[in-house]
């Protein structure tokens, strides 16, 4: 026996660090399994309690046979029984599906922090039950945040619940912030890599397929964010989840393109100073940060070489050749609302790109119609967010249906 374990047992109270007990939503999308890295990593420090996925039961029927987590979801009955056909184990306990699903898998008395990985708006309710709980929240979803920043913020001050982010930038923010009063804080920087068209102008953007866009040139991700990363509006997205979680103004958040992704993203104090967090480009790292905050855990990843990186560049983003940043901001600017239909219009867009019924350059008018057409008003409420973001949608849907009539 360890002179520890023999304390121990004489009633001394425990010398082992102690472990976090954690629910991740999404857990077979890219952030998913990057977070299942960091958990076999460290497996004395971290415990699977919950999993929740969408449909790939294949995957998801392996990671339930190798966590064991104490509850599970899936977003449909249809992908349980697949599940369940595969021959998972059948002690496995299902909270639900849907919405429901998530909440209780993020809600489960016995987590301590919930990774909220899954794609989409699904897990805003779940993020909400997670703080009303008192979770810990580290937070890889975006659109949860541009959606309901104000509310889901204004819970988590309410039940003192901490909310660290996971998206790298927002995540290096975190890390230069620290120590730091809000009366030495100028400006936040966020860093963009400018996607795999960077340098183009919108005419040599009529006519890129799917298939170009989803070839991002620096991170590997699902399919949603590589085409937000091809538009920009994945880093219009951020500027909106920066305003949310460190209560920055828009004009105090400004994007410049780094195609390198080594420097994360930088904050300027009052005095000129700049500080900024650099690192591999690799999930894993923002993610095992929140794992592990207030600690700092070794991670199992090549440190950064700076001298094979080279040269570091930095540039103004094309806001002509990439008008998505601007609508995000305009967004940011007008009202709480508005942002719900930015991220429902740009939802559907996307989608419908993907499927090859618009053109990648339609995805920027569809969401600045779906825009023009709404009257910003305040959403105060979950129902009346969930309401604006149905109109939106609706709204986008035709507006794909009237450019695609005049193809
Ligand atoms: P993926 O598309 O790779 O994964 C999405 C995950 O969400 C999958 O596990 C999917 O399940 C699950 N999911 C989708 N819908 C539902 C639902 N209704 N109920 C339960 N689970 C659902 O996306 P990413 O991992 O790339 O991104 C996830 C989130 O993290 C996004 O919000 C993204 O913006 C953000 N993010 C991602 C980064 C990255 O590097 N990938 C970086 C920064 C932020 P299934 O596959 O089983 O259907
Ligand atoms: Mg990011």
């Amino acid at each position: 026996m360890s002179e520890v374990r023999r304390l121990e047992a004489r009633g001394a109270p425990s010398l082992q660090p102690p472990v976090k007990r954690i629910t991740i939503l999404g857990s077979t999308g890219s952030i998913g399994q990057s977070a299942l890295a960091v958990v076999d990593a460290h497996r004395d420090r971290l415990e699977v309690v919950g999993l929740a996925a969408g449909e790939n039961a294949d995957l998801f029927a392996a990671q339930v046979e190798q966590y064991r987590p104490r509850v599970a979801a899936m977003a449909t009955g249809a992908a349980i029984d697949r599940l369940k056909q595969i021959g998972g184990p059948a002690d496995v306990v299902f909270g639900g599906t849907g919405r429901d699903g998530l909440v209780a898998v993020a809600s489960h008395p016995d987590v301590d922090l919930v990774l909220c990985a899954s794609s989409g708006t699904e897990a805003l309710e779940a993020v909400l039950a997670a703080i009303a709980s008192g979770k810990t929240i580290a937070l890889a979803n975006k659109e949860v945040l541009v959606m309901a920043g104000g509310i889901v913020t204004e819970a988590a001050a309410r039940h003192g619940v901490v909310i660290l982010p996971v998206d790298s930038e927002h995540n290096a923010i975190h890390q230069c912030l620290h120590g730091r009063t809000r009366a030495e804080i100028a400006r936040l920087v966020l860093t963009a890599s400018g996607g795999p068209f960077r340098g183009r102008s919108a005419s040599d953007l009529v006519g890129v397929t799917a298939e170009d866009a989803l070839k991002h040139p620096t991170w590997r991700m699902g399919r949603k964010i590589t085409i937000d990363s091809a538009t920009l509006m994945n880093k219009g997205l951020e500027v909106i989840e920066a305003h949310w979680l460190f209560g920055a103004r828009a004009d105090q958040i400004d994007v410049v393109i780094h195609p390198q992704s080594i420097v994360h993203s930088m904050v300027e104090l009052t005095d000129g100073s700049l500080i900024a967090q650099l690192g591999v480009t690799d999930m894993r790292l923002p993610i095992q940060y929140a794992f592990s905050y207030p600690e700092r855990w070794r991670a199992p990843l090549p440190t950064l070489d700076l001298t094979a990186a080279g040269r570091l560049e930095f540039e103004t983003p094309d806001t002509r050749a990439f008008p998505c940043l601007r609508l995000a901001y305009r967004a940011l600017e007008a009202a709480r609302s508005l942002p719900v239909v930015l991220n429902a219009a740009n939802e559907v867009a996307v989608a419908r790109f993907l499927e090859g019924r618009i053109g990648f350059t339609a995805i920027p008018l569809v969401i600045e119609r779906t825009m023009a057409a709404y009257r910003p008003g305040a959403v105060a409420t979950l129902a009346e967010v969930r309401a604006v973001d149905r109109w939106a949608r609706e709204r986008a849907e035709e507006t794909v249906d009237e450019l695609q009539s005049k193809v």
